[in-house]
């Protein structure tokens, strides 16, 4: 079956429950005794395996083309279990710099508590990482699409690596989608996604998941379920039903972020533009190699006097909010929203400065969306 299909029929459950086209929401914490022996095949809402959870886990690993899939309760829980479950006392982490900021926080406040120290390395200069090997180096953990600078790595080197070292290879492809990219077919053996995003599409739950290799899923899934960051059913069919219409969904993303961040690029008051599909991404090239599309985020800077609050306020379509992969659009400037939490003097040797705005760009109509920005850049 093609991509399109499965996100519509992956998860279906034969015999249909009393005939419902649509799987019913399981609202039960609890299910009779079927003889189970074990644990974990109890069936109990925090163990992720209620009818809910399983179909929508089979929609994810079949689209993105993996053996198998948990949800988790956000984005977050999937990659702090997903880090808990691989790494011990005494382990060392390679991560890439400019990670999402809940992740480089976890990273750097946290693990050490435990034992597990941690490095970070520049995935644009791949000859530098060796260097950062450590003989406890367990793992490590990237992201498709890097975030607002949208860096995208040499994701089949970033394997190669991973693989002649030994060390469990994680990436999260939230901001990619599985659209965009599929991260088994590059030889990733995990992937995390903050559901939250594209997957679900409509900011209105918070979720998670981890994608993969079917025994390194099920060791995540055993810490997640102690961790207790589990996804209440209704989230379950929110995000199944939100799925069902990524595939068109992201096409728009695709669209609308090319046409702005090519409108932008020309308009005067533009300082530069910052998206993997322009030709002046330091990436586009390799990012035209790897990717299917390059998404609904964008970043750029206005020019001199020109004042990224004053258009920010003048915009009548985006909303001025953090978050992202919504049919909305939303603007942010992250070094007060997702990036606030970094010293300024990190953020900006990161390149992400005080003026940057970030567009995550919806999916209402593109001539819409542009000729909203051109009015409020004139007021900037
Ligand atoms: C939002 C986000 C997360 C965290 O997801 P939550 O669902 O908010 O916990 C992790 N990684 C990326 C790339 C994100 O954009």
């Amino acid at each position: 079956m093609k991509l399109q299909t499965m996100l519509i029929h992956a998860g279906d459950v034969q015999p249909r429950f009393a005939g419902a086209v649509t799987l019913p929401i399981f609202q039960s914490s609890t299910f009779e005794y079927e003889g189970q022996r074990k644990y974990e095949d109890v069936k109990y809402i925090r163990l992720n395996n209620t009818p809910n959870h399983v179909a929508v886990g089979k929609v994810l690993a079949a689209i993105e083309g993996a053996e198998a899939a948990v949800v988790t309760g956000s984005g977050m829980a999937a990659i702090s279990s997903t880090l808990l479950a691989l790494l011990k006392a005494g382990d060392h982490l390679l991560a890439q710099q400019g990670l999402y900021g809940g992740s480089h926080t976890f990273i750097t406040d946290h693990l050490p508590d435990l034992g597990v120290s941690f490095d970070f390395i520049n995935a644009a200069e791949p000859e530098s990482w060796r260097a950062k090997l450590k003989s406890n180096t367990k793992a490590v953990l990237v992201e498709t699409i890097s975030n607002p600078l949208l860096q995208v790595l040499d994701h089949r080197r970033m394997v190669d690596f991973a693989r002649a070292h030994g060390l469990v290879s994680i990436i999260d492809n939230t901001l990619a989608s599985p659209i965009n990219f599929r991260p088994p077919a590059f030889g990733y053996d995990l992937s995390v996604h903050s559901c939250t995003k594209y997957l679900n599409g409509h900011s209105d739950i918070v979720a998670g998941a981890v994608i993969g290799k079917a025994e390194l899923v099920e060791r995540v899934n055993r810490k997640a379920v102690h961790l207790g960051g589990c996804l209440d059913p209704h989230a379950c069919f929110l995000l199944e039903r939100g799925i069902k219409t990524l595939a068109l969904r992201v096409r728009q993303h695709n669209e609308n972020g090319q046409k702005m961040a090519e409108v932008l690029e020309s308009h005067p008051k533009v300082a530069r533009v910052i998206y993997p599909g322009l030709p002046s991404h330091p990436d586009h090239a390799i990012a035209r190699e790897l990717l299917d599309g390059f998404g609904g985020l964008l970043s750029f800077e206005l020019k001199g006097a020109a004042s990224a609050q004053r258009l920010i306020e003048h915009l009548r379509i985006p909303v001025h909010a953090p978050s992202l992969g919504g049919v909305e659009s939303l603007i942010t400037l992250p070094a007060r929203t997702s990036h606030a939490g970094l010293d300024p003097q990190e953020r900006r040797r990161l390149g992400i400065s005080d003026g940057l705005i970030r567009l995550a760009i919806g999916i209402e109509a593109a001539e819409d969306l542009i000729e909203d920005m051109a009015q409020a850049l004139g007021f900037a």
